[in-house]
């Protein structure tokens, strides 16, 4: 899941990113609201944490304009403007959620959980596929009931097939949707890390789970075939 945290506050920007990092998420930051425009346009967010006042783009501007072009991503708007009228107006520009500065980083992270559980799962935190359960509030996974230990970007990747499982997913989509931008879509990233994956879920399962297809990309099977 990729999150895109625009505020030009920079030790509070940096202090979200690196909690979300920590969450598992892979986290870009954004200074300046034309500048958050323009990588919106380009880049296939899951979820933006929007602060109001900006320079270069007013928040409530390009909430506006996120609305009318990118009608399905997320937005979670963050403001030192407590005035009733910019969260009524936040929210009826269509923002996800709205959370009031000063706030704790543990409630941005709960509703950042169930803003990016909504459109795949609903409100169930387990998703369970075969024998992996993955756990979306303490972002945690486990196979045949045994905690599995992962690297972030593992779980990133694993996370990405759970929620989107019995569809084929292209090396191309993992990398829009966990990588950052500046990542090589020439890397073998994406090879690695589902290598090293399967080794794991391999040890775990006695089978691996991730199916490759030639030209489709990998899928994770509700059943388990081979
Ligand atoms: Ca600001």
């Amino acid at each position: 899941m990729r999150i895109l945290v625009v505020e030009d506050e920079r030790l509070l920007c940096d202090a979200i990113a690196e909690d979300m990092e920590l969450e598992k998420y892979t986290v870009e930051r954004c200074y300046d609201g034309a500048d958050a425009y323009e990588r919106l346009y380009v880049e296939p967010y899951d979820l933006v944490v929007l602060d109001l006042n900006l320079p270069g783009m007013d928040g409530l501007e390009l909430l506006r304009r996120i609305r009318s072009e990118r009608p399905e991503l997320r937005v979670l708007i963050l403001s030192a403007r407590a005035q009733l009228s910019d969260k009524v107006t936040g929210l009826n520009l269509g923002a996800d959620d709205y959370l009031t500065k000063p706030f704790a980083l543990e409630e941005l992270e709960a509703r950042v959980r169930t803003l990016l559980r909504r459109e795949f799962v609903r409100r169930e935190p387990l998703v369970q596929v075969g024998g992996l359960c993955l756990d979306t509030v303490t972002r945690e996974v486990s196979a045949r009931g045994e905690p599995l230990l992962l690297t972030p970007r593992e779980f990133a990747v694993l996370e990405y097939l759970m929620l989107c499982r019995d569809r084929w997913i292209s090396q191309e989509e993992l990398m829009e949707h966990i990588w950052e931008t500046d990542a090589n879509p020439f890397s073998n990233a994406v090879r690695m890390h589902i290598s090293s994956l399967r080794k794991k879920l391999r040890e775990r399962l006695g089978c691996d789970p991730i199916q490759t297809k030639v030209g489709q990309g990998y899928r994770l099977a509700g059943e388990e075939r081979t």
